[in-house]
């Protein structure tokens, strides 16, 4: 967030009920509503709005602190940032004033009128009126400022914006409405005075906000000072007031660490892991990195892109820098400081910049040790993070980055050796006799996926295979190709190739084969019936490896695209048709040796069998029917000829 974007649309802009000075306008429904459940949480943390309001404070000083690089008169006379509170206890306020960068007119009515941030109207929408969970969560979607109104009746909201000589007055009694007016302010910046409800008064005493300052500020980089105007002289910062990554770590508590990654994240709970380190030698910077322990809201976002902040010799420069970490990464939260970038650095020389790229590359390697080692010696905690983040970090092995070999190795996935997470190194490790490829499945739900008949064969010869579910799964799979020379194969595609995999009682098998064998011929002739009787709609019928309970099933041919990336692409209207699939039958089946015994005998046409095999076969697919009419039409006759 640099300076100039922050202003949020102007057609998004609250409406105006009367022009010229004291000027009334109506919330956008979405404030309104936010308001609503606001004013009467139930929340017993209402203390946060502190939190919210001297972040938003904080924030204003790093976005001048910012500008006046390229513009120092911005600050002349007045470069010291610190961050105010002040109580009255008669009044019944309690006041936050900072020198920031403050607001002009149109960004008070902007800012504190409307949501425009994406994600967060959405969020709004989905509020449930559990004012206990939704209130929790205000700070994360850009909405904190709103937060106020859980103990105030009144906000007054007096800026003005650095180099501007007009200050205004913003006020609400968060009902619907606030007005906006010419005010005066000495120097730039801006005053939030909250006018407590009467059962809020606590608020307006000094040390109980001093003591929710420490709890929740104490890593803000201001001095923030809370007083109430008793005290001789300039009052002592409450916080430590330098920045929480530039201290010693054995000086920094569990609970800082936390209140840090809650300030930077605008996520509740703790962090799943910190990374707090700093890099020497040829470029040195400082990491405070956070993994969080749940999945931020916008991790699916269109732009996909890091919110790392990136801060040059401690001054904030941008938190939407792409080029900083990699987005298959893109749920690390917390800062990157930097002492080899310059400081007036511009989005345009970031792109491509050759120190960006190492600090990019050093953070990465870190990381990825941090799993590593997670993985090792902490699997349960491991799987957790997988959950949250795996389809994510998988999103790195299409990438054209170096780390495949890690990330192969990072990798868990479910399969059908047990509900446990399995790595390829477990896969390769079981691997049987003869057998030469890491067997996959890939859909849409992994217990689905599991009673795929297509694995039955699989199965009964205890050979593993993955169960992938994650849509990516479809992109890597195919841009990996192998692991540890093993290559990576469909169990839903091409021949199933069992001949030299050693069974575990191949010669049991083989018996039982033997016993009911229906002779060859039969089968041949069948399959030419149901060839006939299907025609285009098939590539081929064959006699299946992979069955033993099911009748039939489909199967891609060798060098068609995987069933299911066809079904994906096709939902999205990437692909028009779908290439004709092979149909696989299990000859040990009753039916189907029923119908070889009727196909010999030439007693009457398999036309509907093969049809209603054909559509069975479809329906276990999870694919539509081209002809469901038809489909129920032979269903019944059959069901009849039966009860008949
Ligand atoms: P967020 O801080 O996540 O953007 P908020 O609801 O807390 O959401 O604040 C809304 C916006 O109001 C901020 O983005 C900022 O532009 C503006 N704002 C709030 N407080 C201040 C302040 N003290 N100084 C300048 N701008 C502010
Ligand atoms: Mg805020």
């Amino acid at each position: 967030m640099t300076t100039e974007e922050t202003k949020k649309p102007a057609d998004q802009e609250a409406t105006a009920n009367a022009e010229g000075p004291g000027e009334t306008h109506t919330f956008q429904a979405e404030v309104s509503r936010l308001l609503d459940i606001v004013a009467n949480a139930l929340y017993s943390e209402k203390e946060i709005f502190i939190r919210e309001l001297v972040s938003n404070a904080a924030d204003a000083c790093d976005r001048l602190r910012y500008a006046a690089i390229t513009q120092p008169d911005l600050v002349e006379g007045d470069a010291d940032y610190a961050i105010a509170l002040s109580t009255d206890k008669d009044a019944r306020t309690l006041t936050f004033s900072d020198n920031g960068i403050g607001m002009s007119r149109e960004e008070l009515i902007g800012n504190l009128g409307t949501i425009a941030r994406s994600g967060s109207s959405a969020f709004v929408e989905q509020l449930s009126g559990d004012a206990k969970n939704d209130v929790s969560l205000i700070g994360q979607f850009g909405v904190g400022f709103y937060s106020c109104f859980m103990v105030a009746e009144k906000v007054e909201v007096v800026s003005r914006r650095a180099g501007e000589d007009l200050a205004w007055q913003w006020t609400s009694d968060g009902k619907g409405a606030f007005t906006v007016t010419e005010a005066e302010r000495d120097g730039r910046g801006t005053t939030i005075t909250v006018h407590l409800k009467e059962d809020e008064a606590d608020y307006a005493e000094t040390f109980r906000v001093q003591t929710v300052v420490k709890t929740y500020s104490d890593h803000i980089a201001f001095p923030i000072t809370v007083n109430d105007g008793s005290e001789e002289g300039d009052p002592e910062p409450v916080n430590t007031a330098s920045a929480l990554w530039t201290r010693p770590r054995n000086d920094i508590t569990e609970q800082q660490y936390t209140e840090f990654f809650h300030h930077v994240s605008h996520m509740v709970g703790d962090p799943w892991s910190t990374l707090h380190f700093r890099a020497e030698g040829m470029i040195e910077y400082t990491g405070l990195l956070y993994i969080p322990s749940s999945r931020p809201f916008d991790l699916y976002n269109q732009d996909r892109t890091s919110k790392v902040r990136l801060y040059v010799k401690r001054v904030f420069i941008t938190e939407d820098c792409e080029e900083l970490v990699p987005r298959w990464l893109r749920f690390l939260r917390g800062v990157i400081d930097s002492e080899d970038l310059p400081l007036n650095i511009s989005r345009e020389m970031l792109q491509n910049n050759a120190v960006l790229s190492r600090i990019r590359s050093g953070l990465t390697s870190r990381v990825i040790r941090e799993l590593e080692s997670k993985a090792e010696k902490e699997p349960d905690a491991y799987a957790e993070f997988w959950e949250n983040f795996g389809a994510v970090l998988k999103e790195g092995l299409y990438e054209p980055t170096g780390e495949k070999e890690e990330l192969l190795g990072l990798a868990r996935f479910r399969s059908t050796h047990d509900d446990n997470l399995v790595s390829l190194t477990d896969y390769v490790g079981r691997m049987k006799e003869g057998q030469k490829a890491i067997y996959y499945i890939t859909g849409g739900d992994v217990d689905a996926l599991a009673r795929s008949p297509q694995l039955e064969g699989f199965r009964s010869r205890g050979i593993e295979v993955l169960l992938l579910s994650d849509p990516v799964d479809e992109f890597w799979v195919p841009m990996v190709g192998m692991f540890e020379e093993q290559p990576f194969k469909s169990a839903t595609q091409g021949g199933a190739d069992f001949d030299e995999i050693k069974s575990e009682d191949a010669e049991a098998d083989a018996e039982e084969k033997k016993a009911d064998d229906t002779p060859q011929e039969d089968i041949d002739r069948l399959i030419a019936a149901m060839k006939l009787a299907l025609g285009e709609d098939v590539k081929d019928i064959r006699v299946s490896d992979r069955l033993t309970e099911s009748a039939v099933c489909l199967v891609a041919d060798e060098g068609d695209m995987d069933m299911n990336l066809e079904r994906l692409l096709k939902a999205h209207q990437q692909i028009e048709t779908r290439a004709a699939r092979i149909l696989e039958i299990n000859p040990g089946h009753t039916l189907i040796k029923g119908l070889a015994a009727k196909a010999k005998a030439d007693s009457g046409s398999t036309d509907d069998a093969a049809r209603l095999l054909l559509d069975q076969a479809r329906i276990l697919e999870g694919e539509p029917l081209p002809d469901p009419a038809a489909f129920a039409q032979r269903m019944s006759e059959i069901m009849a000829k039966g009860i008949g």
